[in-house]
C-alpha cells in the first residue's frame, strides 16, 4: 500500500519538473508594431509564447494608461518587447512594479528625430529602422535565450532580407515622383520621409485627440494654397474632419496613409502595409 502511493506521489513529483521544465517563456509586446517584428523573430520556436499587451485598435500609445488587465499580463510575461523612444510613458510604471522583468527595447541605439515636442518614437516607418529594431530585438533575446540563438538568427535574418527588397523597391519607385511634399495627419512619418527624401510640410493634429485650432486650421489652408504640393495623408486610425475641412479650404487632395499601428496580427503584415503605402504614394505625388 505505502509503496503505490510513494509511486504516485513520485510521479506527480516528476510531472511537477517536467512541466516546470517546459514552460514557455512568454513574451509580451506593447503595441502592434512592435508585436509585428518579435512575431516574426520568435515565429514557429518552441517553448515561446508571445502575446502582445494592448488591443489591437488602441493605435500609438501616446498617453496610454496601463489597464489592471494590463498588469496581470505583465505579471506573467518573462519579456516585455517596448519601441521606446518615448512612445510608452508608461514605462518606469512598469519597471518600479516588476523588477524581475526583462525589458527589450526596439529603438536601442537608434539615432532619434527630435522637434520642439521632444524625441519622435515612430520609428518603424523607416524599413532601414525597423531592420534596427528587428537587430535588436533578435540580438537581446538571444542574450536571455541562448539555446533558442540559432532559429532566432534564422528568423530574423529571412524577415530582414525581406524588408530590405522592400526598401529598395520603394526607394527606386519614390525617386521619380515630381511632388516631393505633403501634409500628415499625426507626427507619425519623419522617419518615412527622412528615408525616401520627402518632405512633410505641415502635421494637421499633433497627437490623436488634439483637433486643431481655428488659427491653426487657417495657417495650414494658407501654406497648402501657397504650396505646389496640394496632398494631405490622412490616417485611417483617426477620424480625417480635420484633413477634409483643409482639403475643402485649400482645393487639396485627401489620400491614407497608414502608420501601422494597427491591422491584422500575421507575418507579413508590415510588408503588406508598406507595399499600400507605397502605392497611396505614388498615386498621391506622381
Ligand atoms: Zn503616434
Amino acid at each position: 500500500m505505502w509503496r503505490y502511493l510513494f509511486l504516485i506521489f513520485s510521479f506527480f513529483i516528476f510531472q511537477a519538473q517536467a512541466q516546470a521544465q517546459t514552460k514557455d517563456k512568454l513574451i509580451v509586446t506593447s503595441f502592434y508594431p512592435v508585436y509585428l517584428s518579435t512575431l516574426n523573430v520568435v515565429h514557429n520556436i518552441p517553448g515561446i509564447k508571445l502575446i502582445n499587451l494592448t488591443k489591437p485598435t488602441t493605435g500609438c500609445l501616446h498617453d496610454y494608461q496601463l489597464t489592471p488587465q494590463d498588469m496581470v499580463v505583465l505579471s506573467r510575461a518573462d519579456f516585455f518587447v517596448v519601441n521606446g523612444a518615448g512612445m510608452e510613458s508608461f514605462l518606469n510604471k512598469v519597471i518600479k512594479s516588476r523588477k524581475n522583468l526583462l525589458i527589450i527595447e526596439a529603438s536601442k541605439g537608434i539615432k532619434l528625430i527630435s522637434d520642439e515636442r521632444g524625441e519622435n518614437p515612430h520609428v518603424w516607418l523607416s524599413p532601414n529602422l525597423a531592420v534596427e529594431q528587428v537587430k535588436n530585438i533578435s540580438q537581446q533575446l538571444i542574450r536571455f535565450l541562448p539555446e533558442k540563438k540559432d532559429a532566432i538568427e534564422k528568423n530574423a535574418e529571412q524577415y530582414i532580407v525581406q524588408i530590405r527588397k522592400l526598401r529598395d523597391e520603394m526607394k527606386n519607385e519614390i525617386k521619380g515622383l515630381k511632388n516631393r511634399s505633403f501634409v500628415t495627419f499625426h507626427e507619425a512619418f519623419p522617419y518615412f520621409a527622412q528615408e525616401f527624401d520627402l518632405k512633410i510640410s505641415d502635421v494637421i493634429e499633433r497627437e490623436p485627440g488634439t483637433e486643431p485650432s481655428s488659427k491653426e486650421l487657417v495657417q495650414i489652408v494658407r501654406k497648402l494654397k501657397q504650396s505646389q504640393s496640394k496632398v494631405i495623408f490622412a490616417e485611417p486610425q483617426y477620424s480625417a474632419k480635420a484633413a477634409h475641412t483643409i482639403a475643402k479650404e485649400s482645393g487639396a487632395k485627401v489620400y491614407h496613409l497608414d502608420p501601422l499601428v494597427t491591422g491584422p496580427m500575421t507575418k507579413d503584415a508590415y510588408l503588406e502595409g508598406m507595399r499600400k503605402n507605397l502605392q497611396v504614394i505614388k498615386q498621391a505625388l506622381n
